[in-house]
């Protein structure tokens, strides 16, 4: 199965390479979602705010659908069009994120510091900025400047994506174009900054067998929080993104093709049994509003509960609840191959 997934995911790669993107307006955001979170030590909000930017330059990743959803070019203007348009929480934690890294060349770095006057003038608590390591690198230095508009209490976290600690996984089942090395260099640098990091992890990356991928992320999930250790990081965060299959990616076609699926919300929650005590983890459960079988989900009588209760554990990070989750279909799951 992993063989055959890796050849079609370089043939599909090919053929996904001359794709262009959608049009959308480019005043609107891409997507806005709020959802529980725990926000420092307290049951709280996450608002995520998906901002319409042009797509990042890489484009390659078997299950993003960012290419065609990304705007040709954008401005000062467009951006802040977007961002005035959203009512943002009223405290709590923002997460900006983009179709690409919001150090993207075209992103004008004057609306970030826009946006950060803005948030620093509410009661959000702690900001997210989703980039990429390498990007990191090239601007630790805005990262500074953006993290000295803010209040003093209100904390920055950068995010990148780093999937699989696992170079096959990473770099051919997702297509990835990250060195660990790096990872681990932009995660030192936000550390001497004192900004905080989160890291997306995916759980069941193509190719990956449902228990298999239950292993993968557990050992991502120890990978990030040791790096986060050895750097001396004050705020570490995992985010758990359970595969789901977004419209125009090479993820949909293996889907159409029976050669990926998302995994099961028992997979989640058993990563999140093993990991939980390393340190702060978050699992949103974000699903683009894509229609059930795309996404992580039980059997139709225990889905809503189980989501629920992981809803609730990403506001207090307590496990308890969870290891009482049960049903049919959990031992189906367990006595899988
Ligand atoms: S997942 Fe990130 S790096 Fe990969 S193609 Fe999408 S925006 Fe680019
Ligand atoms: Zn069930």
């Amino acid at each position: 199965m992993r063989r055959e997934v890796v050849k079609r995911v370089r043939e599909l790669r090919r053929s996904f390479a001359s794709i262009k993107p959608m049009v959308h307006d480019p005043r609107a955001p891409a997507f806005v979602e709020t959802a529980q979170a725990i926000v420092k030590g307290k049951a709280s909000e996450r608002q995520l705010v998906a901002l319409r930017t042009p797509h990042c330059t890489h484009g390659k990743c078997t299950m993003c659908g960012f290419k065609s959803q990304g705007v040709e070019k954008t401005s000062f203007e467009d951006l802040k069009a977007q961002f005035d348009g959203i009512k943002l929480i009223e405290t709590g934690r923002v997460s900006l994120c983009s179709e690409s890294s919001l150090f993207h060349l075209k992103v004008p770095f004057s609306f970030l510091e826009f946006a950060f006057r803005k948030l620093a003038g509410t009661r959000v608590q702690e900001i997210d900025l989703e980039t990429c390591a390498a990007d990191v690198v090239r601007n630790i230095g805005n990262i500074e400047r953006l993290n000295a508009l803010l209040r003093k209490s209100q904390q920055l976290f950068v995010g990148m994506g780093l999937e699989s600690q696992d170079d096959f996984v990473r770099s051919v089942l997702i297509g990835k174009k990250l060195l660990k090395k790096l990872f681990e260099k932009a995660i030192g640098l936000l550390a001497s900054a004192g900004v905080g990091a989160f890291a997306y992890v995916i759980l069941k990356s193509p190719g990956l067998e449902e228990k298999e991928a239950v292993e993968e992320c557990v050992r991502t999930i120890e990978y990030f929080f040791s790096v986060a250790r050895r750097t001396g990081i004050k705020h570490a965060r995992a985010t758990l993104k359970p595969l789901f299959i977004p419209r125009g990616t090479i993820v949909e076609k293996l889907f159409e093709e029976g050669l990926v699926a998302p995994p099961k919300l028992w997979a989640v929650i058993e990563v999140l049994k093993r990991i939980h005590q390393l340190g702060n983890v978050f699992a949103p459960l974000t699903d683009e509003g894509l229609a059930e079988g795309r996404i992580a989900e039980n059997c139709a009588k225990c889905t809503g509960k189980v989501k629920e209760a992981i809803r609730t554990f990403n506001a207090t990070q307590d496990i308890k609840p969870l290891q009482k989750l049960s049903c049919e279909c959990k031992e189906e799951w367990k006595n899988e191959d």
